[in-house]
């Protein structure tokens, strides 16, 4: 009943006129998989990643997507938070401790107006989170985008540079540079890990803890002090004042965030 609501709640953006959502059969963009339990939700992205060229497995419950996610790899995979079984959170994690899709795009659908399962979701490792009701269309260029920026690397070089540009700090994440005010600075892989992952997603607190499973991996001779110690080396490199800084904010007692500019 929810999930039908959810749906009807983005008329502007859910039809299947979309442009965007024409069948692109000429450029297949892999194999996704889908892990919701709601049936209308999950009839709707089945369809419109389809139109968009993916080819979609379908599945309800948590442990079984956790058993094919170990298995099978996948070129994007969609999941929702709310699952039987293993919640989509936990799901996430475990997708990228070990398996065939520890570097999958991951997309993870999260509840309406819950900032915390979004923060949650970045933190546990998903690439993106899309917040419930969505619109057909966002969803369709979200799960694009990933899998083009996951690709990218792998291939060869194209037309299309993949940059970020916030404030005044453009990052190349091809090349791996940054441009501060105009002018290159160094960073190192930390940093510029550190960076992208802040950057990428404005507004959103990252905990010491998630920074450090998400830019340093598994290494365990790292502690919460490093990312402090990354944290102000960052400051030197793109604030104007890195006593007061305004780009990279502390979130007292908790951890770091890029500003939203919004
Ligand atoms: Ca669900």
């Amino acid at each position: 009943m929810a999930a039908l609501e959810e749906v009807r709640l983005s008329p502007r953006t859910d039809t299947l006129t979309n442009v965007e959502n024409k069948p692109s059969s000429a450029r297949p963009r892999g194999r996704a998989l889908l892990v919701e339990d709601e049936p209308a939700v999950r009839g709707l992205v089945r369809l419109h990643l389809e139109l968009a060229g993916f080819d979609v497995t379908e599945i309800v419950d948590g442990n079984r997507a956790l058993e094919l996610g170990r298995l099978t790899s996948f070129d994007l995979i969609v999941l929702d938070v709310m699952l039987p079984g293993i919640d989509g959170m936990t799901l996430c994690r475990l997708l990228r401790e070990e398996g065939a899709n520890v570097d999958a795009p991951m997309l993870m659908l999260t509840a309406k107006d819950s900032e915390s399962d979004k923060v949650l979701g970045l933190e546990g490792g998903a690439d993106d989170c899309l917040t419930k009701p969505f619109g057909t269309r966002e969803l369709v260029a979200r799960a694009a985008a990933l899998v083009r920026r996951h690709r990218r690397p792998h291939h060869e070089a194209t037309e299309f540079t993949r940059q970020i540009a916030r404030q005044n700090i453009a990052i190349d994440l091809d090349k791996r540079s940054a441009t501060v005010r105009t002018q290159n600075v160094e960073l190192t892989k930390q940093e510029f890990d550190l960076l992208e992952l802040l950057i990428s997603h404005p507004g959103i607190v990252f905990r010491r803890e998630a920074l450090l499973a998400r830019v340093w991996g598994g290494e365990t001779y790292v502690t919460e002090r490093t990312v402090d110690t990354v944290i102000s080396r960052l400051r030197r490199k793109v604030e104007v004042d890195p006593q007061d800084p305004e780009l990279i904010l502390t979130a007292w007692g908790i951890g770091y965030k890029f500003v939203d500019a919004r």
